[in-house]
């Protein structure tokens, strides 16, 4: 299906594509006002006297890449918010445990991180669950977040996430940091060309879903990433 089609869909989701069992990215979402890419106070932020972004990262927590850009956050005295993965959150509940004491926010990736579209209702409601009993033992947080693994929902796994408040999150920046190619200047350069005051801005701290060690990459772009927002005098806030 074409992507202009697919699109006006969305325009009228999440009934007609439901109904026609279409798999919802993020962007169609966006399109159709469900996904804020961007602050909801970005507008106030940006008249004020401080303007923000939102550094979001996704798939960990991880062994290596997750203590590796906590470190070099606390460096930059920077806050972001962590997409868990609650299989890799009960591996290590205390770096879970840790992003909270370190003042960041954390919120819902998933159980398990497998597209929606090919699972079913039933598999989707117990990971939704799961996951966010995940966040909840290892944390004591609740998430109110979501953002499903490759940024595609299925009409039944959109309607969990509402049915159980949660608010899909999207991004209006990227790293592409999880390809086997990327470096740590090009993803710094994704990541900060075009970028304005309110954006969320999407990073992986892990590499369990993408190219060995692609975490190495991420954490090593992230001081540039963060020298550069500091030279922009944007700030960074743990959005949840
Ligand atoms: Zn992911």
């Amino acid at each position: 299906m074409s992507h202009v089609i697919r699109l006006a869909l969305a325009m009228h989701i999440p009934a007609c594509a439901r109904a026609l069992k279409l798999p919802l990215t993020l962007d169609e979402l966006a399109a159709a006002g469900f996904a804020p890419a961007t602050l909801p106070n970005s507008r106030s932020a940006a008249e004020g006297t401080g303007q923000v972004v939102a550094i979001t990262f996704d798939d960990g927590p991880h062994p290596e890449g997750t203590p590796q850009v906590l470190e070099v956050l606390a460096e930059h005295g920077a806050t972001a918010t962590f997409f868990l993965v609650g299989e890799q959150v009960v591996k290590r509940p205390e770096l879970a445990q840790r992003i909270v004491q370190e003042g960041h926010a954390v919120a819902l990736h998933g159980y398990r991180h497998i597209a929606h579209p090919s699972r079913s209702r039933k598999q989707m409601l117990e990971d939704f669950d799961r996951g966010t009993a995940a966040i909840e033992d290892a944390t004591g947080v609740t998430p109110r977040l979501h953002r499903p693994p490759y940024g595609v929902y299925s009409p039944a796994s959109l309607r969990i996430a509402r049915e159980r408040g949660l608010q899909p999150l999207l991004w209006a920046s990227w790293g592409r940091d999880w390809r086997k190619l990327a470096t740590p200047e090009d993803i710094t350069a994704r990541v900060v060309s075009h970028l304005r005051a309110g954006d969320v801005i999407l990073l992986h701290d892990a590499d369990f879903y993408s190219a060995v060690r692609s975490h190495r990459r991420t954490a090593a772009a992230l001081p540039m990433i963060l020298r550069m927002l500091q030279s922009a005098e944007l700030a960074t806030v743990a959005y949840a």
